[in-house]
Protein backbone atom coordinates (compact mmCIF):
# COMPACT_ATOMS: atom_id res chain seq x y z
CA UNK A 1 0.00 0.00 0.00
CA UNK A 2 1.60 3.34 -0.81
CA UNK A 3 1.99 5.60 2.36
CA UNK A 4 -0.55 8.16 0.92
CA UNK A 5 -2.81 5.24 0.92
CA UNK A 6 -2.04 4.43 4.68
CA UNK A 7 -2.65 7.93 5.85
CA UNK A 8 -6.20 7.95 4.05
CA UNK A 9 -6.66 4.92 5.68
CA UNK A 10 -5.62 5.86 9.37
CA UNK A 11 -7.45 9.22 8.82
CA UNK A 12 -10.62 7.14 8.49
CA UNK A 13 -10.41 5.08 10.49
CA UNK A 14 -9.52 7.79 13.18
CA UNK A 15 -6.44 6.20 14.12
CA UNK A 16 -3.11 8.49 14.94
CA UNK A 17 -0.61 9.04 12.51
CA UNK A 18 2.67 7.41 13.43
CA UNK A 19 5.24 9.87 13.52
CA UNK A 20 7.72 8.02 10.97
CA UNK A 21 4.92 7.81 8.34
CA UNK A 22 4.96 11.97 9.36
CA UNK A 23 8.09 11.99 8.77
CA UNK A 24 8.09 10.43 5.52
CA UNK A 25 6.10 13.15 4.13
CA UNK A 26 9.25 15.32 4.14
CA UNK A 27 10.93 12.76 1.64
CA UNK A 28 8.42 13.00 -1.42
CA UNK A 29 10.00 14.76 -4.50
CA UNK A 30 9.24 14.55 -8.15
CA UNK A 31 6.19 13.33 -9.53
CA UNK A 32 5.50 11.90 -6.04
CA UNK A 33 5.33 15.05 -4.10
CA UNK A 34 2.01 15.95 -6.21
CA UNK A 35 0.35 12.96 -4.60
CA UNK A 36 0.75 14.22 -0.89
CA UNK A 37 -0.12 17.68 -1.82
CA UNK A 38 -3.15 16.10 -3.38
CA UNK A 39 -4.04 14.18 -0.84
CA UNK A 40 -3.91 17.02 2.00
CA UNK A 41 -5.85 19.07 -0.82
CA UNK A 42 -8.53 16.22 -1.03
CA UNK A 43 -8.49 16.54 2.61
CA UNK A 44 -9.11 20.43 2.84
CA UNK A 45 -12.03 19.77 -0.02
CA UNK A 46 -13.88 16.95 1.84
CA UNK A 47 -13.60 18.72 5.40
CA UNK A 48 -13.27 22.76 4.68
CA UNK A 49 -14.82 23.28 1.21
CA UNK A 50 -13.82 24.80 -1.98
CA UNK A 51 -13.68 28.31 0.38
CA UNK A 52 -10.86 30.35 0.95
CA UNK A 53 -11.16 32.74 4.07
CA UNK A 54 -9.09 36.07 4.44
CA UNK A 55 -8.70 37.58 7.67
CA UNK A 56 -6.82 40.69 8.44
CA UNK A 57 -5.13 42.50 11.57
CA UNK A 58 -4.77 45.94 12.99
CA UNK A 59 -1.69 46.23 15.36
CA UNK A 60 -3.64 48.11 18.05
CA UNK A 61 -0.48 48.77 20.37
CA UNK A 62 3.08 48.54 19.34
CA UNK A 63 6.03 48.86 21.43
CA UNK A 64 8.61 47.10 23.62
CA UNK A 65 7.46 44.24 25.42
CA UNK A 66 8.96 42.62 28.62
CA UNK A 67 8.97 39.18 26.84
CA UNK A 68 11.63 38.02 24.96
CA UNK A 69 10.56 35.77 22.39
CA UNK A 70 13.06 35.36 19.84
CA UNK A 71 11.41 35.93 16.83
CA UNK A 72 9.72 39.00 18.05
CA UNK A 73 10.61 42.17 16.47
CA UNK A 74 8.97 44.03 19.54
CA UNK A 75 10.87 42.26 22.28
CA UNK A 76 12.59 43.03 25.49
CA UNK A 77 16.25 41.57 23.27
CA UNK A 78 15.33 43.62 20.14
CA UNK A 79 14.30 46.76 22.08
CA UNK A 80 17.92 46.67 23.38
CA UNK A 81 19.82 46.42 20.12
CA UNK A 82 17.27 48.41 17.60
CA UNK A 83 16.40 51.68 19.00
CA UNK A 84 14.16 52.72 16.33
CA UNK A 85 11.08 50.38 17.04
CA UNK A 86 8.15 52.73 16.88
CA UNK A 87 6.03 52.85 20.01
CA UNK A 88 2.68 53.28 19.82
CA UNK A 89 0.03 53.78 22.69
CA UNK A 90 -3.73 51.80 22.22
CA UNK A 91 -5.55 53.37 19.15
CA UNK A 92 -8.64 54.61 20.03
CA UNK A 93 -12.20 52.90 19.07
CA UNK A 94 -12.48 54.87 16.17
CA UNK A 95 -9.39 54.07 14.57
CA UNK A 96 -9.24 50.45 15.17
CA UNK A 97 -13.25 50.33 13.69
CA UNK A 98 -11.78 52.35 10.80
CA UNK A 99 -9.21 49.61 9.98
CA UNK A 100 -11.65 47.03 9.79
CA UNK A 101 -13.77 48.60 7.56
CA UNK A 102 -10.70 49.18 5.39
CA UNK A 103 -9.94 45.35 6.15
CA UNK A 104 -13.99 44.46 4.75
CA UNK A 105 -13.26 46.49 1.92
CA UNK A 106 -9.90 44.64 0.74
CA UNK A 107 -12.08 41.34 1.26
CA UNK A 108 -11.44 40.14 4.60
CA UNK A 109 -14.23 37.80 6.74
CA UNK A 110 -12.33 38.43 9.74
CA UNK A 111 -10.67 41.35 11.15
CA UNK A 112 -8.15 40.70 14.51
CA UNK A 113 -6.74 43.70 17.07
CA UNK A 114 -3.49 42.84 17.99
CA UNK A 115 -1.38 44.39 20.87
CA UNK A 116 2.24 44.22 21.80
CA UNK A 117 2.90 42.93 25.74
CA UNK A 118 3.03 40.11 27.95
CA UNK A 119 -1.16 40.94 28.40
CA UNK A 120 -3.69 43.44 28.54
CA UNK A 121 -3.45 44.04 32.17
CA UNK A 122 -5.05 47.94 32.10
CA UNK A 123 -8.68 48.06 32.70
CA UNK A 124 -9.47 51.13 30.48
CA UNK A 125 -7.31 49.73 27.54
CA UNK A 126 -9.37 46.40 27.89
CA UNK A 127 -12.78 48.68 27.78
CA UNK A 128 -11.61 50.25 24.58
CA UNK A 129 -10.74 47.33 23.04
CA UNK A 130 -14.57 45.63 24.11
CA UNK A 131 -16.08 48.66 22.87
CA UNK A 132 -14.05 48.65 19.30
CA UNK A 133 -15.18 44.89 19.50
CA UNK A 134 -18.76 45.72 19.99
CA UNK A 135 -19.10 48.61 16.71
CA UNK A 136 -17.51 46.25 14.77
CA UNK A 137 -19.80 43.47 15.01
CA UNK A 138 -23.09 45.27 15.29
CA UNK A 139 -21.65 48.11 12.45
CA UNK A 140 -19.36 46.92 10.19
CA UNK A 141 -20.24 43.05 9.95
CA UNK A 142 -16.91 41.21 9.99
CA UNK A 143 -16.45 38.84 12.50
CA UNK A 144 -14.37 40.13 15.53
CA UNK A 145 -11.51 38.72 16.55
CA UNK A 146 -8.33 39.81 18.92
CA UNK A 147 -5.17 38.67 19.85
CA UNK A 148 -3.84 40.58 23.26
CA UNK A 149 -1.35 37.93 24.57
CA UNK A 150 -1.93 36.06 27.80
CA UNK A 151 -5.39 36.25 29.17
CA UNK A 152 -7.28 35.18 32.22
CA UNK A 153 -11.14 33.60 31.70
CA UNK A 154 -12.88 36.37 33.27
CA UNK A 155 -11.69 39.08 30.75
CA UNK A 156 -11.65 36.17 28.11
CA UNK A 157 -15.03 36.29 29.49
CA UNK A 158 -16.35 39.71 28.95
CA UNK A 159 -15.25 40.38 25.79
CA UNK A 160 -17.08 37.16 24.54
CA UNK A 161 -20.22 39.18 25.63
CA UNK A 162 -19.18 42.56 23.98
CA UNK A 163 -19.56 40.54 20.91
CA UNK A 164 -15.88 38.85 20.51
CA UNK A 165 -16.27 36.08 18.81
CA UNK A 166 -12.73 34.42 17.88
CA UNK A 167 -9.98 34.65 20.46
CA UNK A 168 -6.03 34.10 18.99
CA UNK A 169 -3.00 33.41 20.57
CA UNK A 170 -0.50 30.62 19.25
CA UNK A 171 1.32 28.82 20.98
CA UNK A 172 4.04 29.69 18.59
CA UNK A 173 6.10 25.96 18.63
CA UNK A 174 5.92 22.44 20.32
CA UNK A 175 6.56 22.16 24.38
CA UNK A 176 9.98 21.16 23.92
CA UNK A 177 11.33 23.55 21.48
CA UNK A 178 9.27 26.54 23.20
CA UNK A 179 12.59 26.76 25.96
CA UNK A 180 14.81 28.07 22.99
CA UNK A 181 12.66 30.72 22.04
CA UNK A 182 11.67 32.25 25.26
CA UNK A 183 12.41 32.21 28.80
CA UNK A 184 10.66 35.12 30.39
CA UNK A 185 6.53 32.67 30.32
CA UNK A 186 5.78 29.31 29.39
CA UNK A 187 4.27 27.51 26.89
CA UNK A 188 1.73 26.34 29.68
CA UNK A 189 0.95 30.14 30.15
CA UNK A 190 0.24 29.91 26.13
CA UNK A 191 -1.77 26.83 26.60
CA UNK A 192 -3.73 27.98 29.83
CA UNK A 193 -5.03 30.99 27.68
CA UNK A 194 -5.32 28.76 25.14
CA UNK A 195 -8.02 26.74 27.11
CA UNK A 196 -9.44 29.95 29.38
CA UNK A 197 -10.78 31.14 25.47
CA UNK A 198 -12.55 27.86 24.85
CA UNK A 199 -13.76 27.87 28.27
CA UNK A 200 -15.06 31.55 27.35
CA UNK A 201 -16.95 30.14 24.69
CA UNK A 202 -14.59 32.12 22.00
CA UNK A 203 -13.50 29.99 18.57
CA UNK A 204 -9.91 29.76 18.64
CA UNK A 205 -7.06 30.85 16.38
CA UNK A 206 -3.44 29.22 18.07
CA UNK A 207 -0.84 28.25 15.21
CA UNK A 208 2.76 28.39 15.00
CA UNK A 209 5.88 29.91 13.40
CA UNK A 210 8.59 27.80 11.38
CA UNK A 211 11.59 28.38 10.45
CA UNK A 212 12.95 29.22 13.89
CA UNK A 213 15.75 26.35 13.73
CA UNK A 214 13.42 23.00 15.29
CA UNK A 215 13.30 19.92 13.77
CA UNK A 216 11.02 18.09 11.08
CA UNK A 217 10.43 15.91 14.50
CA UNK A 218 9.54 19.52 16.05
CA UNK A 219 7.07 20.57 13.54
CA UNK A 220 5.32 17.18 13.95
CA UNK A 221 5.18 17.41 17.51
CA UNK A 222 3.67 21.00 17.12
CA UNK A 223 0.66 19.55 14.74
CA UNK A 224 0.05 16.96 17.53
CA UNK A 225 0.09 19.23 20.00
CA UNK A 226 -2.07 21.85 18.52
CA UNK A 227 -4.72 18.76 17.58
CA UNK A 228 -4.72 18.13 21.61
CA UNK A 229 -5.94 21.71 21.76
CA UNK A 230 -9.32 21.21 19.47
CA UNK A 231 -8.54 24.80 18.43
CA UNK A 232 -10.73 26.07 15.42
CA UNK A 233 -8.17 27.78 13.18
CA UNK A 234 -4.45 26.47 12.99
CA UNK A 235 -2.44 29.57 11.59
CA UNK A 236 1.16 28.72 9.90
CA UNK A 237 3.54 31.86 10.33
CA UNK A 238 7.21 31.04 8.08
CA UNK A 239 9.40 33.00 10.04
CA UNK A 240 10.69 36.44 8.72
CA UNK A 241 13.72 37.04 10.22
CA UNK A 242 13.84 40.83 12.37
CA UNK A 243 17.15 42.64 12.34
CA UNK A 244 18.05 42.80 16.01
CA UNK A 245 16.31 39.61 17.12
CA UNK A 246 18.25 36.88 18.11
CA UNK A 247 17.10 34.98 14.82
CA UNK A 248 17.92 37.79 12.75
CA UNK A 249 20.58 35.25 10.64
CA UNK A 250 19.07 32.35 10.27
CA UNK A 251 18.49 30.69 7.11
CA UNK A 252 15.02 30.36 5.94
CA UNK A 253 13.56 27.04 4.87
CA UNK A 254 12.93 26.02 1.71
CA UNK A 255 9.55 26.93 -0.27
CA UNK A 256 9.17 23.23 -1.19
CA UNK A 257 10.04 22.32 3.05
CA UNK A 258 7.26 24.89 4.23
CA UNK A 259 4.53 23.28 1.43
CA UNK A 260 4.82 19.94 3.10
CA UNK A 261 5.17 21.23 6.63
CA UNK A 262 0.99 22.82 5.68
CA UNK A 263 0.39 19.65 3.59
CA UNK A 264 1.65 17.60 7.31
CA UNK A 265 -0.45 19.72 9.35
CA UNK A 266 -3.65 19.28 7.22
CA UNK A 267 -3.14 15.55 7.10
CA UNK A 268 -2.77 15.61 10.99
CA UNK A 269 -5.40 17.79 11.57
CA UNK A 270 -7.75 17.11 8.29
CA UNK A 271 -10.84 19.20 9.85
CA UNK A 272 -9.43 22.41 10.95
CA UNK A 273 -8.93 25.71 9.03
CA UNK A 274 -5.70 26.02 8.22
CA UNK A 275 -4.14 29.56 6.98
CA UNK A 276 -0.89 30.22 5.23
CA UNK A 277 0.03 33.37 7.64
CA UNK A 278 3.04 35.73 7.75
CA UNK A 279 6.07 35.76 6.20
CA UNK A 280 4.47 33.52 3.12
CA UNK A 281 5.91 35.69 0.78
CA UNK A 282 9.71 35.99 2.27
CA UNK A 283 9.69 31.81 2.57
CA UNK A 284 7.19 30.64 -0.45
CA UNK A 285 8.63 33.44 -2.92
CA UNK A 286 7.00 32.47 -6.17
CA UNK A 287 5.15 29.08 -4.67
CA UNK A 288 2.71 31.48 -3.01
CA UNK A 289 -0.25 30.01 -4.48
CA UNK A 290 0.84 26.17 -3.49
CA UNK A 291 0.03 27.02 -0.07
CA UNK A 292 -3.57 26.39 -1.05
CA UNK A 293 -2.55 23.28 -2.97
CA UNK A 294 -0.91 21.56 -0.52
CA UNK A 295 -3.94 22.05 2.23
CA UNK A 296 -4.00 25.44 3.54
CA UNK A 297 -7.71 27.43 3.53
CA UNK A 298 -7.19 30.64 4.23
CA UNK A 299 -4.20 33.51 4.17
CA UNK A 300 -3.92 36.40 6.12
CA UNK A 301 -4.81 39.32 3.76
CA UNK A 302 -2.73 43.00 3.73
CA UNK A 303 0.03 43.85 6.05
CA UNK A 304 1.29 41.82 9.48
CA UNK A 305 2.71 43.34 12.82
CA UNK A 306 5.83 44.48 11.76
CA UNK A 307 6.27 43.77 7.86
CA UNK A 308 4.92 44.57 4.71
CA UNK A 309 2.41 42.17 3.54
CA UNK A 310 1.15 42.16 -0.59
CA UNK A 311 -1.69 43.71 -2.48
CA UNK A 312 -4.99 42.23 -1.20
CA UNK A 313 -5.72 42.36 -5.04
CA UNK A 314 -3.22 39.92 -5.67
CA UNK A 315 -4.62 37.41 -3.18
CA UNK A 316 -7.63 37.86 -4.16
CA UNK A 317 -7.05 37.15 -8.01
CA UNK A 318 -5.02 34.19 -7.07
CA UNK A 319 -7.81 32.15 -5.70
CA UNK A 320 -9.74 32.85 -9.09
CA UNK A 321 -7.18 31.45 -11.20
CA UNK A 322 -6.79 28.74 -8.37
CA UNK A 323 -10.39 28.11 -9.47
CA UNK A 324 -11.17 28.52 -5.70
CA UNK A 325 -14.28 31.15 -4.15
CA UNK A 326 -13.61 34.05 -1.22
CA UNK A 327 -15.73 33.30 1.47
CA UNK A 328 -17.73 36.16 1.77
CA UNK A 329 -20.02 34.84 4.72
CA UNK A 330 -20.09 36.76 7.36
CA UNK A 331 -19.34 35.59 11.01
CA UNK A 332 -18.49 32.38 8.60
CA UNK A 333 -16.87 29.83 11.26
CA UNK A 334 -13.17 30.48 9.94
S1 LIG B 1 4.79 38.54 24.13
FE1 LIG B 1 4.16 39.16 22.07
S2 LIG B 1 4.90 41.27 21.80
FE2 LIG B 1 5.97 40.39 23.60
S3 LIG B 1 7.92 39.62 22.77
FE3 LIG B 1 6.47 37.89 22.79
S4 LIG B 1 5.53 37.94 20.74
FE4 LIG B 1 6.52 39.95 21.03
Amino acid sequence: MSITQEIRELINENIEIPDDILMSIFEFSGANLMEIFSLALELKEKYTGKKINFCSIVSAKTGICSEDCSFCGQSSVAGKKEKKIKVNPLMSVSEIVEAAKIAKKNGANEFSIVTSGTRISDKTELKTIAEAVKTIKNEIGITPCASLGLMEYEDLLFLKECGLEIFHHNIETNSDFFKSICSTHSFEDNIKTVKSARKAGLKVCSGVIIGMGESRFDRIKMAKEIKELEVDNIPINFLNPIKGTPLENIEPLTPMECLKTIAMFRIVNPKKNILAQGGREYNLRQLQPLALMSGANGLLLGNYLLTSGRNPELDLELINDLGFEANNLINSPI
